[in-house]
């Protein structure tokens, strides 16, 4: 199964996505993810990009595309993929298509989490990652059981990104209504299209996912 996760910062794709993946036989395919390790390594990809995510604007579809591109020819992703974070333009989505469509593959679902605005900058602004295994924590809505203890592996370090502060979350938030909220109208003429309610808490928002999916 191939699905998309589309919504806006802090609407929690990343959060189910590793649900999901330690669910079912899928892996999480997240673009913030593959650019984040690329401006780490150096690479010349990462320098283009830097600068742009910084701004909390998008990067080039060419760059976000052939990484995509890439990451679809490994064996792993047999098993179905979670488009996290991608697409998030037109011309994106028109690459996906395309790109499954050569590869045999179709997209069986696209689900969006709709959150109000507002509280996005709120849990944006809190979050933060075990710097081993990737799992997401947040200082009010969901703190580690242990204090500075990862629940999940175990791990000592976390991390926050440079671009979740009030000011980039905002810019964010514009480049997904002007540039990725038209994807809703696309997805839902191919009749692809499910919404659940982002604002629930975790577990209802994984069993609202889970409907969506198999319902
Ligand atoms: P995310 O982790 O999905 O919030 O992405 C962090 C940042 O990476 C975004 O604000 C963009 O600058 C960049 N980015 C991630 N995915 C994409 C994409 N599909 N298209 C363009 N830019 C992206």
């Amino acid at each position: 199964m191939n699905i998309i996760l589309l919504g806006p910062p802090g609407a929690g794709k990343g959060t189910q996505a590793k649900i999901l993946e330690r669910e079912r036989k899928m892996v999480q395919l997240s673009t913030g993810d593959m650019l984040r390790a690329a401006v780490a390594s150096g690479s010349e990809i990462g320098k283009k990009a830097k600068a742009v995510m910084d701004a909390g604007q998008l990067v080039s579809d060419e760059i976000v595309i052939g990484v995509v591109a890439d990451r679809m020819d490994q064996p792993d992703v047999a098993g179905g993929v979670i488009f996290d974070g991608f697409p998030r333009t037109t011309a994106q989505a028109q690459a996906l298509d395309k790109l499954l469509n050569e590869k045999g593959k179709s997209l069986d679902a696209v689900v969006e989490m709709r959150v109000d605005d507002e509280a996005l900058v709120d849990r944006v602004s809190g979050r933060f990652t075990c710097a081993k295994c990737g799992e997401g924590f947040h200082d009010r809505h969901k703190r580690p059981k242990e204090d500075g203890v990862c629940d999940i592996c175990g791990g000592l370090e976390f991390k926050r990104r440079q671009d979740d502060n009030a000011d980039t979350v905002r810019s964010r938030l514009t480049a997904y209504h002007e540039q990725t909220a038209p994807l809703i109208a696309h997805y839902s003429a191919q009749g692809k299209l499910r919404t659940i309610d982002g604002m629930a808490d975790i577990h209802e928002v994984t069993r609202q996912l889970a409907a969506a999916l198999d319902g």
